[in-house]
C-alpha cells in the first residue's frame, strides 16, 4: 500500500508556511498558561482515558451531552476509530473526490474497498453517493483541497438515503457560514468531526472530537487506544473552549484575509473556488505550470501545496496566512509570473 503523505514540515527556519492549513495566529495566552500548568507531578499518572473534562466542555459549548462526544488525538485519530469500528475487510467506504487523501489510506490499512464518486464541476454532492451501501461515507465539509461546502440540507438528504454511517468531517467548519452539527439530533447515522487544529490554533497539540448518538460514541470508544489524548492536550482543549471568543476573532481575521487573497489570485487570471475554509484552491492559467510556480515559491522559502494528482495538476492550495504572509506571497507571485527575480523561468512558470 501507499502511505499517507503529509504536507511538508520544513526543518529549517524562515519559511512562510502556507501548505498545511495551520493558523497564522498563536493560541490565546490563557490556553498556553493552561498547558504550562499541566506540566506538573501528575504527569507520572496516565491521563483520563475518556478526556472527561474536554467532553463536558464540548457538551456545554456545542449544546449537546458528554455521552454524545468522543475526544481524539486529532480528528485523524477519530477517523481511524470510525474505520476500525464500522468497516471490516472487503467492506466498502465511500467518499466524493477530490478530497482528503487520508480516507483511502485508512481504507487500505483496513483492507476495505473504496467507492470514489467524483464531484460535479459545481462541487455539489455527487448523485452516486445517495443510496450507497458503503459501511461509512465520508464527506469533508468544507472540502479539502477545494474549500467548497455543501449546505446542511443536502447533507441531511444524503444521511436519510444511507444505511451506513455518514461522517461529516468538519475540520474547517469554523471558517464556514454554516455547519452540520445539528444533524446529529435528527439522524442516528451521522457522525460530525471537529478539530482544535485549525480555528483554535492547536495543530501541535493534536486534539479533535466527534459528536454522534450515544450508542455510536460508545461503540467507537471500544476500539480507541486506551489513553489516546495526553494531559497537555486535555488542558489545551479545556482552555481553548473557555476562550471561544478569541478563536472567533481569529476566524474573522482569516475570513477577511481570505477575501483579499481570493481577489488577488483572481486578478492573475486564476480560477479560485469559493472557499468556506482557511485555505483557497486556485487553478492557474493554461499556459502556466502550477508545479513550476510551487517550485519557484519554495526557492523563495514560501511553501504552498501542489498535489500533482489527476485533475489537480493545474492547482495550488494556499493556506490563508497573516496579512503580512499573504502580502509576501503575492509580491513573490507577481515577480514569478512576470519572469523577474531569482530562479524564475518565464516559459515554465
Ligand atoms: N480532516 C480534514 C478534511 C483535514 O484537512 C484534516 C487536516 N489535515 C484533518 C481532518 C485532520 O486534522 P487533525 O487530525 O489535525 O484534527
Amino acid at each position: 500500500m501507499e502511505g499517507y503523505v503529509p504536507g511538508e514540515q520544513p526543518q529549517g527556519k524562515g519559511f512562510i508556511k502556507l501548505n498545511t492549513n495551520e493558523s497564522p495566529y498563536p493560541p490565546p495566552a490563557p490556553v498556553l498558561k493552561a498547558i504550562r500548568a499541566a506540566a506538573n507531578g501528575d504527569l507520572r499518572l496516565y491521563p483520563d482515558p475518556m478526556a472527561t473534562a474536554v467532553r463536558r466542555k464540548v457538551a456545554q459549548v456545542y449544546d449537546t451531552k458528554p455521552e454524545r462526544v468522543l475526544v481524539g488525538n486529532g480528528s485523524d485519530d477519530l477517523l481511524t476509530m470510525i474505520i476500525r469500528a464500522f468497516v471490516g475487510p472487503r467492506d466498502a467506504i465511500a467518499f466524493p473526490t477530490p478530497t482528503y487523501s487520508l480516507y483511502p489510506t485508512l481504507a487500505a490499512i483496513q483492507g476495505a474497498r473504496v467507492r470514489a464518486a467524483p464531484y460535479p464541476p459545481d462541487f455539489s454532492l455527487p448523485e452516486r453517493l445517495f443510496g450507497g451501501k458503503a459501511k461509512a461515507t465520508f464527506v469533508a465539509n468544507p472540502n479539502s483541497p477545494t474549500g467548497t461546502a455543501v449546505p446542511p440540507k443536502e447533507m441531511a438528504k444524503l444521511a436519510r438515503s444511507l444505511k451506513g454511517a455518514l461522517v461529516v468531517d468538519e475540520a474547517y467548519a469554523d471558517f464556514a457560514d454554516d455547519d452540520c452539527l445539528r444533524l446529529v439530533k435528527r439522524h442516528r447515522n451521522v457522525i460530525v468531526l471537529r478539530t482544535f487544529s485549525k480555528s483554535f490554533s492547536l495543530c501541535g497539540a493534536r486534539l479533535g472530537f466527534a459528536v454522534a448518538r450515544e450508542d455510536v460514541i460508545a461503540g467507537l470508544a471500544k476500539v480507541k487506544d486506551s489513553y489516546n489524548v495526553n494531559r497537555f492536550a486535555i488542558a489545551a482543549g479545556v482552555g481553548a473552549l473557555e476562550n471561544v471568543a478569541a478563536m472567533r476573532a481569529n476566524v474573522e481575521r482569516i475570513r477577511a484575509t481570505r477575501a483579499r487573497l481570493t481577489a488577488a489570485l483572481e486578478s492573475f487570471g486564476w480560477f479560485v473556488y469559493p472557499s468556506q475554509s482557511n485555505f483557497v484552491f486556485a487553478r492557474v492559467r493554461p499556459n502556466q505550470s502550477a508545479e513550476a510556480i510551487y517550485g519557484a515559491l519554495k526557492r523563495r522559502k514560501i511553501l504552498v501545496r501542489w498535489f500533482g494528482a489527476p485533475g489537480l495538476e493545474d492547482g495550488l492550495r494556499v493556506t490563508v496566512g497573516s496579512d503580512r504572509e499573504i502580502n509576501a506571497l503575492l509580491s513573490a507571485l507577481r515577480e514569478i509570473l512576470s519572469g523577474r527575480g531569482k530562479g524564475s523561468r518565464r516559459r515554465q512558470a
